[in-house]
């Protein structure tokens, strides 16, 4: 496996992979890498001749007062499961190759950031629309892989690549999750093990609560005894649980086409999201 971390020697790279015509699909993440990106890469490898991965912890996603310092950095071990998981490059960019002290240009998507993340993150995904936006331009992908673990920055994703005609096709790919249904996350490091016993309530949470609208409970019914299971699990604060549609991610009342639950809630000190399938029987 490559490493490039200047903007040129990524593009020689590529240029080089994609010399006998072959494709390339774009795996993008913030490193501390665990087998849901790994899953990625998998799919990834799938679709196209060659897969570039990208370690970049943006510093434009993160709000004031979250993460972005204390976020795990393990490049080292990043790169040895990349490089097992059939990887031919990583791009890991200085963060001044990313954002030179004078960059003054950002994307905002509208719609699909409406709401959920967007109203608990404010700026969140201007920074994802914007660093992914440099990614696409950086390597030029023939696809890009993204989780539907983080489903709403998905839709944001999808929507952007239309709405700006970028040539890549946009791959979503199912949540890995733990034994107990927990979503595997880099941020599940912060978890105490008493928290992270107490985490499954989740996953827990949103799939009876998806079972419940399925079987015909009203949807604000479900969601209030979602949120009390929550809290009874000891979540310090929930910022939403709601039912989305899946495609538009427009609010939902009543389950008539597919639909998603989605959910942010805070354990201790650690923000998790979650998000589930809802579709009428
Ligand atoms: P991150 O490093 O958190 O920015 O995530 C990089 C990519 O991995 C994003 O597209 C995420 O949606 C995806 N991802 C994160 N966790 C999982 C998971 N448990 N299953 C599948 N994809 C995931």
């Amino acid at each position: 496996m490559q490493l490039a971390r200047r903007l040129m020697a990524v593009r020689a790279a590529v240029r080089e992979l994609r010399a006998d015509g072959s494709t390339i699909a774009l795996v993008p993440t913030m490193g501390a890498l665990h087998a849901g990106h790994l899953s990625l890469v998998a799919r990834a490898r799938e679709v196209a001749d060659h897969v570039v991965a990208s370690i970049f912890v943006n510093p434009t996603q993160f709000g004031e007062g979250e993460d972005f310092d204390s976020y795990p950095r393990t490049e080292e071990a990043d790169r040895a499961k990349l490089e097992r998981a059939g990887c031919a490059l990583l791009w890991a960019p200085m963060p001044e190759e990313v954002y030179p002290a004078d960059h003054a240009t950002s994307i905002r998507v509208g719609g699909v950031t409406e709401g959920l993340c967007g109203d608990s993150r404010p700026g969140h995904f201007d920074g994802v629309a914007t660093v992914v936006a440099k990614l696409f331009n950086q390597i030029l992908p023939d696809y890009a892989l993204f989780g539907e673990k983080d489903y709403q920055q998905l839709a944001v994703i999808r929507r952007m690549a239309r709405d700006l005609d970028f040539q890549v096709g946009i791959i979503g790919v199912p949540t890995v999750r733990e034994a107990d249904g927990l979503a595997l996350s880099s941020r599940n490091a912060y978890l105490s093990e008493d928290e992270r016993a107490r985490a499954v309530a989740l996953p827990d949470a949103l799939g009876e609560t998806a079972a419940a609208i399925v079987g015909g409970a009203p949807v604000a019914d479900a969601i209030i005894a979602a949120k009390a299971k929550l809290f009874e699990a000891g979540f310090a604060t929930v910022d939403y649980i709601e039912l989305r549609d899946a495609e538009t991610l427009a609010p939902v009342g009543t389950l008539e086409r597919p639909a998603r639950l989605l959910a942010a809630a805070r354990i201790g000190k650690t923000r998790l999201i979650d998000n589930i399938a809802v579709e009428p029987g």
